[in-house]
């Protein structure tokens, strides 16, 4: 085996503290996890143990279990239970969101990972690895908390967090695609990083350069630059259509051709050059799991062993998904993907963070 795929799926509500925890968590990711049994795949759930606990104590301080607290934590217990695995995502405007009319309002003055104190993302980190620990290794003994991803990506400047991690043994930070950028609610330009896919040691002054002495490796999402007409699917309509439904409070949301800000106004002249630019521009394309086809991701996996034929070693590769925008149409569009892994295990395998030698990478970036 060449190329280990690691399926990750943010397991979260909207990120403005609306939408039923089980519709868009529980019910989703056990059709996921129902789907992957079938091919051997294995999921990684980036749980966001910050709305997870918030969860708890409403039901804690109310006496009802209104955002399905006991579902989630038992869907958790099963992932692991059964060979997947549970890794930590933080949103941290939940601490200190307020419940009002059936939703959790966010705290925005936190919703930028990036740019919250040292000593508070410190204790975030703490807590979260401590409950996911706490709760599934009863499940798998030899389960760790061991990786990462910051809410919305959010990792530049980095310096207070990539630190955070390496005082908690978190090993692994999964937040950076190349070519990404977003200046809106949150800011970075990841358009420099070391590499679309094999990991590298961040230095903590900025998560895209390598530091051969850091403590954290970068395992990047997959990510390539693409014409816009590569991001013309079924499910990306249908996701664009719940980020209207479900609006931040100052931002457009940052769409897949992460355009849509500036001068929307102008004659005719200006929206055709508008239109050109677009055209012609490439844009970041995750490998999404919701959002591309399956012959799409199984086209961008036979790249990649083009590309890496020469590398030494396992690599990675990692897909995002979400749990939240995982529909029927995913689950149909995803099965020769699925089955394209499983036929091939000469060259691919799934597979999980904790089954890398990261001793390997570091080596390989000394
Ligand atoms: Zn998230």
């Amino acid at each position: 085996m060449r190329f280990r795929v690691l399926f990750t799926v943010d397991y979260e509500i909207h990120g403005n503290g609306h939408g039923s925890p089980a519709e868009l968590m529980v019910e989703p990711t056990a059709r996921i996890l129902t789907q992957f049994d079938r091919y051997g795949a294995r999921l990684s759930v980036m749980a966001d143990v910050a709305e997870i606990l918030r969860f708890r104590r409403h039901r804690d301080e109310t006496g009802r279990d209104e955002f399905h607290y006991e579902a989630i934590r038992a869907q958790l217990e099963t992932a692991v239970r059964t060979g997947h695995d549970v890794q930590l995502h933080i949103h941290p405007s939940y601490y200190q969101s307020r419940y009002q009319d059936g939703h959790l309002a966010q705290d925005y003055s936190a919703y930028d990972l990036a740019r919250v104190p040292y000593d508070r993302l410190e204790a975030m980190v703490r807590e979260g690895k401590s409950y996911l620990e706490d709760l599934l290794r009863p499940a798998d003994p030899t389960y760790r908390c061991i990786a990462f991803r910051a809410a919305n990506w959010s990792m530049n400047p980095a310096d207070a967090i990539v630190r955070a991690l390496a005082a908690n043994g978190i090993a692994i930070d999964t937040s950076v695609f190349k070519h990404g950028k977003r200046d809106g609610m949150v800011h970075f330009d990841y358009s420099g990083a070391e590499s679309d896919l094999v990991p590298w040691p961040v230095d903590a002054r900025d998560v895209c350069r390598r530091d051969p002495a850091g403590a954290v490796l970068e395992f990047p999402i997959y990510c390539e630059a693409q014409p816009v007409w590569r991001f013309l699917t079924v499910n990306r309509v249908y996701r664009a259509v719940q980020s209207r439904l479900n609006p931040l409070p100052f931002d457009e949301y940052a769409g897949a051709a992460g355009a849509g800000n500036g001068a929307r106004r102008g004659g005719l002249g200006a929206k055709l050059a508008r239109a050109r630019d677009l055209l012609l521009a490439r844009h970041p394309w995750k490998l999404d799991f919701n959002q591309c086809s399956g012959a799409q991701l199984v086209a961008a996996l036979r790249r990649i062993e083009r590309r890496y034929a020469d590398h030494e070693g396992v690599l990675p590769v990692v897909l995002i998904g979400h749990s939240k925008t995982f529909t029927a149409w995913n689950e149909r569009s995803l099965e020769p993907f699925l089955r394209f892994v499983a036929d091939h295990g000469d060259r691919f395998g799934f597979g999980t963070f904790r089954d890398f030698d990261l001793g390997a990478f570091r080596r390989a970036a000394a």
